[in-house]
């Protein structure tokens, strides 16, 4: 009997960045992939054509992780679309930046409820569908900010640290089930999320000496998502130059 399924994928922030580098990557091991992103159409349509273009297999999914309802709507469509759904990446994110005595609490709500509650709202119906599933593989883009703590970036820290409890305990919840949870925590990533910081400064942190690539992120993705990290599990992998 041949068992081959083609695997499904949902990747949140994929219209750009480390994101749109997830996505190809998937789709370049075979995935279905759905790109999620919350406004930027434009960013979103290039990520699927360059996919198609490398005769990937991909659709666009657009909403906001920080509305319970839109992230129920995405992934009852995907399970209706694609009878499951194998791989979720919670890669969605934002900063906003300052010091901590200057930091007013829309600042503060913003970036937590991105990280944090976006998490909470996806990944909780995803868990339902891959336990039925006996089968998942969820990855958690964190952040060196969550494991060393960052300078302006108080409420960034606190959000990507609770996505690291939040892997640790969801991965003991579950890995009976076949279902792995594993965090990624890039370091400087050379996106759009580093614009207005000046990237020669940055660079005299990194020990390697520049800044990474999101395709760099992306390979460590790739790997967990496949067979031979069946037992990596509740994990913190940093993508970093020698930062931490
Ligand atoms: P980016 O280039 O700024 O892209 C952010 C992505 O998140 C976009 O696709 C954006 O969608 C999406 N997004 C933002 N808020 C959303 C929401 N409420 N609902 C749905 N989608 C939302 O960022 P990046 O650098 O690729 O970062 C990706 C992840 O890596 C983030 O979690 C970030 O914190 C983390 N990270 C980045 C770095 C770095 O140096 N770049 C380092 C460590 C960790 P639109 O395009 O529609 O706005």
């Amino acid at each position: 009997m041949n068992t081959w399924f083609q695997q499904t994928a949902l990747i949140t922030g994929a219209s750009r960045g480390i994101g749109r580098a997830i996505a190809r990557q998937l789709a370049g091991q075979g995935m279905f992939v759905y790109l999620g992103y919350r406004s930027d159409d434009g960013a979103a349509q290039h990520t699927l054509d360059d996919i198609h273009n490398r005769d990937g297999q991909a659709a666009l999914l657009r909403f906001d992780v920080t509305r319970q309802s839109r992230c129920d709507e995405a992934v009852a469509l995907v399970i209706q679309q694609r009878g499951r759904l194998d791989i979720l990446v919670n890669n969605a994110g934002v900063r906003d930046d300052r010091l901590f005595a200057m930091m007013k609490k829309p600042a503060w709500d913003t970036v937590l409820d991105t990280h944090l509650n976006g998490f909470y709202h996806l990944t909780r119906p995803v868990v339902r569908q891959m336990i039925k599933q006996r089968f998942g593989r969820i990855i958690n883009i964190s952040s060196a900010a969550g494991q060393a703590g960052n300078a302006g970036q108080v409420n960034y820290s606190t959000a990507k640290a609770g996505i690291i409890g939040a892997t640790r305990a969801l991965a003991k919840e579950i890995a009976s089930r076949n279902i792995t949870v594993n965090a990624v925590a890039p370091g400087f990533i050379d996106t759009d999320m580093l614009a207005g910081l000046d990237p020669e400064k940055i660079k005299e942190q990194i020990p390697a000496g520049r800044l990474g690539h999101p395709e760099e992120v992306a390979h460590v993705v790739g790997f967990l998502c496949s067979e031979h990290a069946a037992y990596v599990n509740g994990q913190v992998i940093g993508v970093n130059g020698g930062l931490l």
